[in-house]
This record gives C-alpha cells, sequence and structure tokens, in this order.
C-alpha cells in the first residue's frame, strides 16, 4: 500500500539505538534515514531496535544508488558518506549490516509485505 506522504515518518533504517550505544557513530547520516509508514517505524510490529533483512539493505542499496545516479542534492553527501561506487557503498553496507548484526537480536521486515516502507 502507498503511504501517503503526509503520513511517512522518517526512520533510521540501522536502528537508532546503535548510535546511542556509539556501535554506529554515522546512524544519523543520510544514507541510513527512510521514510517509513507509522505501522513500521512504532507500530505494534514496528522495527525498533532490530535489524532489516537483507531484501531490506538490497532496497537501501538501490535507493542510495537512484539518489547518487540523480541530480538530487543529496548525491554528493551519499557519496561522501557511503563510497563514490556501487561497489563501495554496498561493502558500506554490508558491514554496517554486518554491526547491526552483532549487537542487536531480531531481524525484522514490515508484517505487510506491501513494500511500503521504502
Ligand atoms: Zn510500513
Amino acid at each position: 500500500m502507498e503511504v501517503p506522504l503526509a503520513a511517512a515518518e522518517v526512520d533510521h533504517f540501522f536502528p537508532w539505538i546503535l548510535k546511542e550505544r556509539g556501535e554506529m557513530r554515522d546512524a544519523d547520516n543520510i544514507w541510513n534515514l527512510v521514510l517509513a509508514c507509522r505501522t513500521c517505524n512504532r507500530g505494534e510490529r514496528g522495527k525498533f531496535a532490530s535489524v532489516p533483512k537483507p531484501w531490506l539493505v538490497a532496497r537501501l542499496h538501490e535507493r542510495n544508488n537512484r539518489l547518487v545516479d540523480s541530480h538530487h542534492p543529496l548525491r554528493e553527501t551519499i557519496m561522501l558518506q557511503t563510497g563514490t561506487d556501487a561497489d563501495a557503498r554496498a561493502s558500506f553496507l554490508r558491514a554496517r549490516q554486518q554491526i547491526a548484526r552483532d549487537h542487536l537480536i531480531h531481524e525484522w521486515e514490515p508484517w505487510e509485505q506491501d513494500s511500503d516502507n521504502a
């Protein structure tokens, strides 16, 4: 289901608690911020302190690549934060995913498989 933009919330893809604990100090950076519906962000089955499943990490990689390949004002920022080419950015996200797995217990994906939390 498409989320009306007015209902979208900014979410930390890899959970903010990792930054709070000093385990992922760049978790506030733009590469890690996504739009999510309220259910995913803070609903009963929301993500909270869970690790997004690999297919979601792949989608984040695609999102970041789209920004870099565009004329979006954030493209330079994404490249500075995560790497100038797609391979470097993929390695970057794999490393962040590993940090998340090392410190958090549960994996998460949206309850409704409706890909509404791009
Ligand atoms: Zn959602």
